[in-house]
């Protein structure tokens, strides 16, 4: 696998809408030169690992169970295609920042790089180039913001895990004397604010409003700023006190950049579906999946009330082989997921701090009843209490306790994982606005990326 993707210039990217095996009536029919048909913004969403059977899971998990039809979701709406995710790499299996960097740069690279080539050289990003144009840039994520997919946006590194050195560069790599975003939300004040350096000071002296509570997001009035709002990620979704807390920052991250004259390109990552995926726990993915859709339709909203901006959301990879039906049963039970309501981790947690909850089953009813809502029968009831008493001889046993609890949801609901790790398989392309008909079909990701640069550089020619 080589770099097969060569950034298109804007003819080229014409006479490759024709080559595209499209039905006659999707075929795009003006040419991108044509500055009508080009959007004055962009924003840009990642769902980290949400394959499709994360948008599946999501639609019969959001079904309302009082009508007979299953509702479309707002995925099912702007569904416009699939993408591959490979690397440049001896595997076909990517990471967040090889493909991330693929979705920001058009340009495939080996797992673990952020931004740059197999030689280390730096790889131009969308906001880099937007940023050179005098565009406004933000970016959005509920991962530390130095995280890999945001970082492959912002910064160039050999490996995703320099995160102090990738929070320097948040400094030090500059267009015009500026740091590349305008506006960036998210968590990572464990690498921001560091016993010898304290990079959200030096943002201040450049002129960023800092925060660092997520109940202050309405104190910021205009850009730039710098908003932190945890060590690392945010909290997870479920059980959090702002469980749409991705949807309440985009929905200002909207506000102020819709404010100012200038185009903008806005980055936004449902970073922790992946986290969820990663720990096979199909009800925190679930509540992630919830944030992130309401996410799209704040966003679908801001379009129609802007009809010149374009959304694109896609996926990285996918996470821990998620499938619905497990055990040769043909059902999938994904509507109990509502009634866990505490992370499994937190519910493990608490086991192993109270464990007078497991002496019988009566108290680790009385328990669960606070934490998994739905009917357990006596006979599974108790099976579940020999297991969890039977891990608390070995070590980790939070560790295990979580596991047991996590078999338990998937047992109930028939969920079935196939690695702690990622995927190969493709993941689906949505887009809604101006220059959606770009990206329907099958496209790679660094497809999606060299189309939304073509883009963002065919505005400039079109704004001179
Ligand atoms: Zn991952």
């Amino acid at each position: 696998m080589h770099q097969l993707n060569k950034l298109l210039t804007i003819s080229a990217l014409c006479s490759c809408f024709a080559s595209q095996p499209l039905l006659a009536q999707d075929a795009p029919s003006l040419h991108v030169t044509d500055a009508k048909q080009l959007p004055k913004n962009i924003i840009y969403l990642i769902g980290d690992g949400m394959g499709p059977a994360y948008t599946t899971a999501y639609r019969y998990y959001a079904d309302n169970p009082t009508t007979r039809v299953v509702e479309k979701t707002i995925f099912d709406q702007l569904l416009v295609g699939m993408s591959s995710t490979y690397p440049d790499d001896d595997t076909y299996v990517t990471d967040s920042a090889s493909s991330a960097t693929a979705l920001a740069t058009s340009h495939k690279t080996y797992n673990g790089a952020i931004s740059v080539d197999h030689e280390h050289n730096p790889l131009s990003t969308m906001l880099e180039v937007a940023k050179a144009q005098g565009k406004l840039t933000a970016v959005v994520v509920t991962s530390q913001i130095n995280h890999a997919t945001p970082a492959s946006f912002l910064a160039h590194n050999q490996s995703r895990k320099n995160y102090d050195e990738i929070a320097d560069s948040y400094l030090s790599n500059v267009i015009n004397g500026r740091p590349i975003a305008d506006l960036m939300l998210g968590g990572g004040t464990r690498y921001f604010v560091r016993e010898h350096r304290d990079l959200t000071q030096e943002f201040t002296q450049l002129g960023y409003q800092y925060i660092d509570k997520l109940s202050d997001l309405n104190t910021i009035k205009s850009l730039p700023a710098l908003g932190l709002f945890a060590p690392k990620g945010l909290p997870f979704a479920l059980g959090s006190e702002d469980p749409l807390r991705l949807a309440t920052m985009t929905h200002k991250a909207l506000e102020l950049l819709s404010d100012q004259e200038a185009p903008f390109v806005l980055m936004v990552e449902a970073s922790q579906i992946d986290w969820c995926g990663h720990r096979n726990d199909v009800a925190c993915a679930m509540n992630e999946m919830h944030d992130f859709a309401t996410t799209l339709e704040h966003v679908k909203t801001f379009i129609d009330a802007n009809p010149d901006t374009l959304l694109v959301a896609t996926a990285d990879h996918s996470t821990g082989g998620l499938t619905l039906g497990s055990d040769g049963v043909y059902q999938w039970k994904g509507k109990l997921l509502h009634y866990v309501t505490s992370l499994p981790n937190a519910i493990a947690r608490a086991i192993v701090d109270d464990l007078t909850v497991l002496d019988t089953s009566a108290t680790l009813s009385t328990f669960l009843a606070q934490h998994i809502r739905f009917n357990i029968d006596a006979k599974n009831l108790d099976s579940l209490r020999l297991q969890l008493n039977s891990r608390l001889t070995e070590e980790k046993s939070a560790k295990l306790i979580e596991k047991d609890l996590l078999h338990f949801i998937d047992k109930a609901t028939y969920t079935g994982w196939t690695t702690s790790g990622h995927t190969a398989i493709d993941v689906p392309i949505f887009a809604y606005g101006k220059g959606q008909q770009f990206f329907t079909g099958h496209k790679d990701n660094t497809e999606i990326g060299a189309r939304l640069i073509d883009i963002i550089k065919a505005q400039d020619g079109k704004t001179k």
